[in-house]
C-alpha cells in the first residue's frame, strides 16, 4: 500500500490506472477507522481492482465551534488497518494541499441540505460535496461506497452524482453496530460511560418505531412524538437535535407513511452529537 498526500500525484496514479485498464473504488473517510469504514473497504475491494482510500478530515464540512480541531486521528494505526483490508492508495493530503487560500468554488444541494442535520448544521453538506467532488476528480472512481450511517448525505451525493453526470457508481453500505446496537462511530469515543450505557437506546427506539408502523401507524407526527418521547426517557442525559420522518430519496419530510419511510434522529450528549436512522418498509 502507498499513502500519497499531494493531491496531484494520486491523480497521476489514478490517470495511469485508468489508461492501463483498471478499475478504481473509492471510499472517502475521516479516519480513526472502526469496523464501519472496514465493512465499506471490504465492499469496495469486491467491485474495483485498485482501492482508494481518502483519510481527510475536511475542514470546510466544519461549522463555527465544532470538533475539527479535537477530531480523534490516529494515521499510523488507519493505515495499517487500511493495508490490512486491500487499500492499494491511502490519501492522506493536508488542508493547504486541498484548499488554495482563495478556494471559491463550492457544490451544494441546497434543498436537501436544509432539513436533518443541516439545520444544525448549515455548511456542512457543502462542504462535503466539495470535497467528495474533488476526490472524484482526483482518484476518478468506476465506484465509490458510502455509509448508509450518513443517509442524508449518501442521499445527497447521489443527487449531485445525477444533477452532473458524474461517471461513478454510488453503493449505499447498511451501518455497523456495535452488538448492543449502538451504530459505529469515531466520535463514539466522546462518549461519557453513563452516555455510552444509554446510547443504544437511540437504535432500540427506531426499531420500536418501526414497529409501530408495521401495527398500522400511518401519522408521521404520531411515529415522531413516539420517538422523542421515548428518547426522552431512555436517553435522559440526551438532548434531541432533531427526530423526522422523511422520504428516503429525496429527504422530504413526511406527513402520512404510505410508503418507505427513513426515520432519522440525532442527539447532542454532553461532548458527542450522535446520528442515527431506519427505512421503514410499508
Ligand atoms: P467518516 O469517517 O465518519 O466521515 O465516515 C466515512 C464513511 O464511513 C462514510 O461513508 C460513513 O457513512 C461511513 N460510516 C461511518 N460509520 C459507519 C457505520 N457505523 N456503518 C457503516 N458506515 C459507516
Amino acid at each position: 500500500m502507498k499513502t500519497i498526500r499531494n493531491p496531484e500525484e494520486l491523480q497521476r496514479q489514478c490517470m495511469q490506472w485508468e489508461r492501463e485498464g483498471h478499475r478504481i473504488g473509492l471510499v472517502p473517510t475521516m479516519g480513526y477507522f472502526h469496523e464501519g469504514h472496514l465493512s465499506l473497504m471490504d465492499a469496495c475491494r469486491g467491485q474495483c481492482d485498485k482501492l482508494v482510500v481518502s483519510l481527510f478530515v475536511n475542514p470546510t464540512q466544519f461549522g463555527p465551534g465544532e470538533d475539527l480541531d479535537s477530531y480523534p486521528r490516529d494515521e499510523a494505526r488507519d493505515a495499517r488497518l487500511a493495508h490490512e483490508h486491500g487499500t492499494d492508495v491511502l490519501f492522506c493530503p493536508e488542508p493547504g494541499g486541498m484548499y488554495h487560500e482563495d478556494h471559491g468554488t463550492w457544490i451544494e444541494v441546497p434543498e436537501m441540505a436544509r432539513g436533518l442535520c443541516g439545520a444544525s448544521r448549515p455548511i456542512h453538506f457543502r462542504g462535503v460535496c466539495t470535497v467528495v467532488n474533488k476526490l472524484f476528480m482526483l482518484a476518478r472512481p468506476a465506484v465509490a461506497v458510502f455509509g448508509q450511517k450518513d443517509w442524508q448525505q449518501l442521499a445527497i451525493i447521489r443527487r449531485m452524482v445525477r444533477d452532473l453526470h458524474i461517471p461513478v457508481q454510488i453503493v449505499g453500505h447498511p451501518i455497523v453496530r456495535e452488538a448492543d446496537g449502538l451504530a459505529l462511530s469515531s466520535r463514539n469515543v466522546y462518549l461519557t460511560d453513563e452516555e455510552r450505557a444509554v446510547a443504544p437506546n437511540i437504535h432500540k427506539t427506531l426499531a420500536e418505531a418501526a414497529d409501530l408502523v408495521a401495527s398500522g401507524e400511518r401519522d408521521a407526527g404520531a411515529v415522531k412524538r413516539f420517538i422523542t418521547d421515548r428518547l426522552a426517557e431512555t436517553v435522559p442525559m440526551g438532548r434531541i437535535d432533531y427526530a423526522e420522518l422523511v422520504d428516503p430519496d429525496n429527504l422530504a419530510p413526511l406527513e402520512r407513511i404510505s410508503g418507505p419511510a427513513l426515520a432519522a434522529v440525532a442527539m447532542f450528549m454532553s461532548k458527542a452529537r450522535l446520528i442515527d436512522n431506519y427505512l421503514i418498509g410499508v
